[in-house]
């Protein structure tokens, strides 16, 4: 009983849920500076039971790379689309850069790139096949419109943007997917926990039925108005491994207040599982 008890504390411990912060266009070497030395700060003085991730634009991953905590993950919002390294291609950044750089995650078709891009599921999947050559982990951005959502069609765009979006060679070990239904980021208008369920649900059916390890499923993050005063709610639905925070991510405080709600979260599900 003791060996099963430490052997789920310890997987409780390896499956740390993920709080990535999207810095989107915003943030300048000052903020940059001023958020850095705050989460430091944070960071000496309490052990936080959750994996952060920040993705600042990539003006300023070098020096968030030389000044954050290295327990903090950096992660691009973008790579361009070519798996080579270097190239004839002005104004991309090769995944390979970015890794060179201190990156370990990039975060691919985000809505707004979708959007204001024009990136396709075929894009997408080039994009996070990009990401793999260069050794880094893709976290794959799907969600639905509010029209889509209102005529009943969430689960079907979902299923059609995995399916399109996944490379074949995906794995949990190199993919993070992150539901964001479009109607929700920025808006203020965050996904109920039912909502959120039934797409995690969903999502996870699709992706994790056949993986008997629980250790070595799909991390399914949710993303879309999250502020400090919704997570406990948001983690309360089912199969919620973690929260991609866009606009309460360049507020420090804000930010920090997100990881320790997530954090405490993650203390009493290990608890219960000793
Ligand atoms: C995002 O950009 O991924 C996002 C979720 O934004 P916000 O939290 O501001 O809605």
């Amino acid at each position: 009983l003791q060996e099963y008890k430490l052997s789920n504390y310890i997987f409780w411990l390896n499956m740390k849920h993920l709080v990535i912060g999207n810095w989107k266009m915003n943030g300048t070497l000052a903020h940059a500076s001023e958020f850095a030395q705050h989460l430091n700060e944070k960071l000496w003085q309490e052990e936080m039971l959750t994996q952060i991730i920040l993705s600042p634009p990539t003006t300023l991953i070098n020096y968030l790379k030389q000044n954050l905590d290295s327990k903090i993950k950096l992660a691009a919002q973008d790579t361009a689309v070519n798996k080579e390294a270097t190239g004839a291609y002005t104004g991309d950044i090769s995944a390979a850069m970015i890794k060179d750089i201190g990156c370990d995650y990039v975060i691919v078709g985000h809505s707004e790139r979708r959007q204001y891009h024009h990136e396709t599921n075929q894009i997408v999947r080039q994009k996070a096949e990009a990401v793999y050559a260069a050794n880094m982990m893709a976290i794959i951005c799907v969600g639905e419109s509010m029209a889509e959502k209102e005529s009943g069609s969430t689960c079907k765009v979902i299923e059609s943007q995995i399916k399109e979006s996944l490379p074949v060679s995906a794995t949990p070990e190199n993919t993070i997917i992150a539901y964001e239904p479009i109607w929700a980021i920025g808006t203020g208008l965050v996904a109920t926990k039912d909502e959120i369920g039934m797409v995690h649900n969903f999502l996870n059916n699709m992706l994790n039925k056949e993986r008997v390890s629980f250790a070595k499923r799909y991390k399914l993050v949710y993303g879309g108005s999250i502020k400090s005063s919704n997570v406990a709610e948001i983690l309360a639905a089912s199969y919620v491994d973690g929260l991609l925070v866009g606009g309460a991510s360049l507020l420090w405080k804000e930010f920090w207040q997100i990881i320790k709600v997530v954090s405490e979260h993650q203390k009493i599900m290990s608890l219960e599982c000793s």
